[in-house]
């Protein structure tokens, strides 16, 4: 652990905080005051990365001023609002520490677990999970399909998420190193760390409420994160297709026997000109569904190989100039 306090700006941080703010102009300092009160006694040696994710509020010049009075603040500035997932990875990519933690710029990841994950850190754990309690007053909407939705997520893609499990975590510059190689599109950071294994411990915390401000979270950037979780890490809904086809071909060859031997042996037709046109409805909607789901997993190729960079930084703070700007997946290896 380096002795010297941390207002050497040549000194290398022993610990890195990521931070990814959209319109969060209202928290940062009071994140700041935090942060700085937690650390400064167990390491003096940390930076704090802000993302400004494409913020139309004051943030970036929040984060000017917190730099201007401490340089330990670094920032990094979105050309537009690229996605919560995009600015944790761009603070990932430009951080330097020997751990980096991330958390949440509104104060619901209590900074005052940094000691502890500190210290399973350097119990050997290369990976510090946190995991949320449920807060009494959560919804019973927003419970229900989290743990639904990690359930499923665990069942097909084989890897374990519980429902609290968030982006708050401590990793170590390994797993941190190994992360970053990962260049694919529609990042579900949270699947990834569980994928890579290593030695984990976790530990549990009830959440606050949040600081100032609304969730930036919208229905449609949760739903559009759920199924980038899972169709990044599992091919199962394609496959479920396959089976459901077999399913309706079973069905329909065994009423078509029925028909024919109805009339052949018995001598009667088959009555029932709703009930096919139901069945004909519903096996069209379930075949544009399963379309619909080749078409998406289609779509991912094609992101997938157009290969843009996932993200576009307009402006930094205090970032060594010898890391790269934009996103690292388009340096050529070896620069
Ligand atoms: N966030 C972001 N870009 C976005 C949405 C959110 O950087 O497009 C950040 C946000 O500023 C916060 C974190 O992601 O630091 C978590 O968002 P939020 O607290 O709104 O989510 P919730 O806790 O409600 O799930
Ligand atoms: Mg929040």
């Amino acid at each position: 652990m380096s002795p010297s306090p941390g207002n050497d700006p040549k000194q290398s941080p022993r610990l890195s905080l990521v931070v990814p703010a959209f319109n969060e102009e209202g928290n940062l300092n009071a994140l700041y005051t935090e942060l700085t009160s937690v650390l400064d006694p167990v390491e003096s040696a940390w930076e704090l990365v802000f993302v400004d994710d494409g913020s139309s509020d004051n943030t970036w010049r929040v984060i000017e001023e917190l730099n201007r009075s401490d340089h330990r603040v670094k920032g990094v500035r979105f050309s537009r609002n690229f996605g919560h997932q995009y600015a944790l990875l761009a603070g990932l990519q430009v951080s330097e520490g020997a751990a980096v933690i991330s958390l949440d710029a509104d104060l619901q990841h209590p900074p005052s677990l940094i000691p502890e994950m500190i210290r399973e850190w350097k119990n050997g754990n290369r990976i510090v999970k946190t995991i949320r309690l449920e807060p009494a007053r959560q919804s019973f909407f927003k419970k229900t399909t989290s743990r639904l939705y990690y359930r499923i997520f665990s069942y097909v893609s084989g890897v374990r998420i519980e429902s609290g499990m968030a982006d708050y975590r401590l990793m170590d510059r390994q797993v941190l190193d190994d992360i970053l190689c990962f260049r694919e599109e529609g990042l579900f950071l949270r699947g990834l760390v569980q994928w890579v294994g290593y030695k984990s411990s976790s530990i549990s915390y009830t959440p606050a409420e949040r600081f100032s401000g609304a969730t930036k979270y919208t229905l449609v950037k949760m739903l559009k994160f759920a199924w980038h979780g899972v169709s990044s890490f599992s091919i199962v809904p394609l496959r479920i297709g396959i089976l459901f086809g077999f399913f309706a071909s079973a069905i329909s060859f065994a009423s078509v026997l029925y028909a024919i031997l109805g009339k052949v042996l018995a001598g009667h037709v088959v009555p029932g000109w709703a009930s096919s046109l139901a069945i004909i409805s519903f096996l069209f909607g379930i075949l544009f569904l399963f379309l619909g789901i080749l078409g998406e997993y289609i779509g991912r190729i094609l992101l997938e190989v157009r290969d843009r960079p996932r993200f576009i930084v307009s402006d930094r703070l205090g970032i060594s100039e010898q890391l790269p700007r934009n996103d690292r997946k388009n340096q050529i290896p070896g620069t």
